[in-house]
């Protein structure tokens, strides 16, 4: 399929994209979303914190934005992994996985971030059902109750604290060194947070509701939940290979517009921010796309002057 000239090709249909093709249908601009269907909270059965939608699951987010975006007619969906872009600023090519080719003048990564392999046996059957990345996505439904945090280094004088405002009843593991100062093992240890630093064994659960960590040691710890820091990359390489710059944390580097470093290129949501939740990314993609609808706008403009 050869598509006319779009204004603005979406790679990403997540609470970034589709806030950004609602805007930018509305302001009448030629919109293309395509998506593959990997939103990194798939694995979850509910979305949280986002207003008035507390607690909708994310296909059900999706069906209901996608039914909104509908009523305007120059935004269209399309269900297929983009594969290579080419071209500058005016005038992208995209192509697919599915043979699509698309052509448009700007483009916009809304590709969240996607993660690593986790490694520890059992994590994956309890990751989304009872071990968590986020305390304000999902701290609520874990509150009073017994919670391993699984992590290390200097970064757990964050995770620990903020953790502690859910519960009181907290276990860290490091498996492996803890890669703390003395001072930093001291302040956790003095709040009656033990540490473990034996490798772990497996993760026990049942019907996704962990039961207990098991450490290579023999430590059998009882909990309900657990809160780690899964190791992520952009949702694609896509933003990487036509050489946008990326930070250390692993995400795109944008203005205050959501301008990437490569022009005619946006990014939002996820992929562009370190505060990852369904709404900063929904209002990323907002004004992102506000941002490329003044500049489609006023590229027009001088054209037909
Ligand atoms: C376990 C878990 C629980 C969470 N719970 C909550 C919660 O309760 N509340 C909350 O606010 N947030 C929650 N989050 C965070 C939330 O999921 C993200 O902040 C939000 O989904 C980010 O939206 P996004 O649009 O940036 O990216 P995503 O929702 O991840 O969407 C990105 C989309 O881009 C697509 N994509 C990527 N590359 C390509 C490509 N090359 N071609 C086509 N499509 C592509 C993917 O398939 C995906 O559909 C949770 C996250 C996790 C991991």
């Amino acid at each position: 399929m050869k598509n006319q000239l779009l204004d603005v090709l979406i790679i990403g249909g997540g609470p970034a994209g589709l806030n950004a093709a609602l805007m930018l249908g509305r302001a009448r601009k030629h919109v293309v979303v395509i998506d593959d269907s990997r939103a990194r909270n798939a694995v979850t059965r509910e979305t949280h914190g986002f207003l008035t939608r507390d607690g909708v699951s994310p296909s059900e987010f999706r069906r209901i934005a996608k039914a909104e975006i509908n009523a305007y007619p120059s935004v269209s969906f399309v269900t297929d992994t983009a594969i290579s872009v080419t071209g500058t600023d005016g005038d992208f090519q995209v192509t697919t996985a599915g043979g699509n080719t698309f052509a448009s003048r700007k483009l916009l990564f809304a590709i969240g971030m996607k993660d690593q392999p986790l490694g520890i046996p059992g994590l994956a059957e309890v990751y989304g059902k009872s071990a968590y990345v986020c305390p304000y996505c999902d701290g609520w439904e874990l509150r009073d109750q017994p919670l391993v945090i699984l992590h290390k280094g200097a970064d757990l004088m964050h995770f620990a604290p903020l953790i502690s405002g859910w519960t009181s009843q907290l276990t860290v593991c490091t498996n492996g060194p803890d890669e703390l100062t003395d001072a930093q093992r001291e302040e956790i240890r003095g709040h009656q947070i033990p540490i473990f630093e034996s490798p772990i064994r497996s993760i026990d659960s049942l019907d996704g509701i962990v039961r207990q960590v098991v450490l290579e040691d023999g430590t059998a710890i009882s909990c309900r939940g657990i809160f780690f820091k899964p190791e992520l990359v952009t949702g694609s390489d896509l933003p990487r290979e036509i050489g946008c710059d990326i930070t250390d944390a692993g995400t795109i580097v944008v203005d205050e517009f959501g301008k990437t470093s490569v022009p005619g290129v946006y990014s939002a949501g996820d992929a562009a921010s370190r505060m990852q939740q369904a709404i900063a990314a929904a209002a990323m993609g907002a004004f992102t796309a506000a941002a490329m609808n003044n500049e489609l706008n006023l590229e027009a403009w001088k054209r037909n002057g």
